[in-house]
């Protein structure tokens, strides 16, 4: 496939292909990002700081929903300090809708330990960052070539996509292997180059956004746009369909529930879940982990002693995470003895002191019928 006439180097290197991208191609790919970047506010900052929570942000969600959640967060953390203090409420209430909360747990822990350990700031130095909370082999690059201008690879699903495209590698993109030749062939691209502080910031963000607008995951590539054109062998092999391979995901699995909400007027029961595994620590309706007809809903709740006077249906929703969906069925439910003494993690809460806790987006079928919340600004 790979085909030695053309420009590129191919070698075995440690019974691995070994690919390198043409000097010149870099340098277009560089110039084109110059002149077509896009905008966001985390590209006005040299701060290391900064980089680290944009790219925390931006796994799993979409850069231009990512957006307000920067703004508003380095407004009220402006800092690693701030970050390290943060009460976990507040946290999780300026993470609500990314999703994801370990990410924002995994912040915290990492501030604090800056704190401890590294006089508050990000370490220069690519194996320190790996060893802090939440911070694997991509942040790590990100920060070094973004924050601090260090050749480093930052290899996301973008540059993954935009050079197995170009050198036509087939191989499966989730498997670590294909990674490893991948993030090599930029490594000895900056190792033989040597290129400036400035042009690895570029050259980082130049694959980013060289996958988020022309080399795309969903759909055609647009590829009489791209820089990289002239050497790419998916392009000239048409390959470009059949690249990248990603092998299957293992099929989530589904558990169904039934979730109680239980008001009283304007108020409504809330628990808190348990400070580890999914959504630790965060506010939701009670509910089971199963399905439950309106009958059974009434015994059971009776069995926990609750008198409960009148229920009613709401619609059904679904929620789905990285490894599991939720079926939710929900009942409102109107009890009439509310003298029984509420569980150590449950509250019962009016719409306004439900503006200061994060409701995970999984349960934003209810919180948007009962229109319980406020606009952004008002929190
Ligand atoms: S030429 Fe097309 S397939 Fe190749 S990197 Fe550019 S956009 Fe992607």
């Amino acid at each position: 496939m790979i085909r030695l006439e053309r420009a590129f180097l191919f070698a075995m290197y440690n019974g691995n292909r070994m690919y390198e991208p043409e000097a010149a191609d870099i340098e277009r790919l560089v110039s084109w990002y110059r002149k077509n970047k896009r905008s966001f506010p985390w590209r006005d900052t040299k701060d290391p700081y900064h980089v680290w929570i944009s790219e925390i942000m931006l796994q799993q969600t979409r850069t231009e929903a990512v957006i307000s959640y920067f703004e508003r967060f380095l407004k009220q953390v402006p800092d690693i300090e701030t970050l390290s203090l943060i009460e976990d409420d507040d946290l999780n209430r300026l993470w609500e809708g990314l999703g994801y909360y370990s990410r924002a747990r995994n912040l915290k822990k990492c501030a604090i330990k800056l704190m401890e350990e590294h006089g508050g700031r990000l370490p220069e130095d690519y194996e320190a960052l790996l060893k802090l909370p939440g911070i694997g082999p991509y942040t790590a690059g990100a920060i070094m070539a973004i924050g601090f201008g260090r050749p480093y690879p930052a290899i996301d699903g973008n540059v993954l996509r935009v050079l197995a495209r170009y050198f036509a590698i087939e191989d499966d993109i989730r498997q670590d292997a294909t990674k490893n030749v991948i993030t090599k062939s930029v490594e000895d691209y900056y190792r033989k180059t040597e290129p400036d502080q400035a042009f690895v910031k570029d050259l980082s963000q130049a694959f980013m956004d060289l996958g988020a607008t022309v080399c795309i995951p969903n759909g055609a590539p647009r590829c009489d746009l791209c820089p990289l054109r002239e050497n790419c062998q998916a392009y000239e092999q048409k390959l470009i369909e059949k690249i990248p391979y990603r092998s299957p995901l293992k099929q989530r699995k589904i558990i169904d529930r039934t979730l109680f909400i239980i008001r009283n007027g304007d108020r409504f029961l809330l628990r808190k879940r348990e400070d580890k595994g999914l959504l630790a620590g965060l506010y939701e309706f009670s509910g089971v982990d199963e399905k439950l007809s309106a009958e059974k809903t009434k015994e059971y709740l009776a069995e926990k002693g609750y008198d409960v006077l009148h229920l009613k249906k709401l619609p059904d929703s679904k929620h789905v995470f990285s490894h599991i969906e939720w079926h939710m069925d929900a009942y409102e439910i109107k009890i009439g003895n509310w003298d029984i003494p509420l569980k150590e993690n449950e509250i019962l809460v009016n719409k306004k002191e439900l503006q200061k806790l994060a409701i995970p987006s999984a349960f934003k079928t209810y919180i948007e019928y009962y229109a319980l919340r406020e606009s952004e600004d008002e929190i």
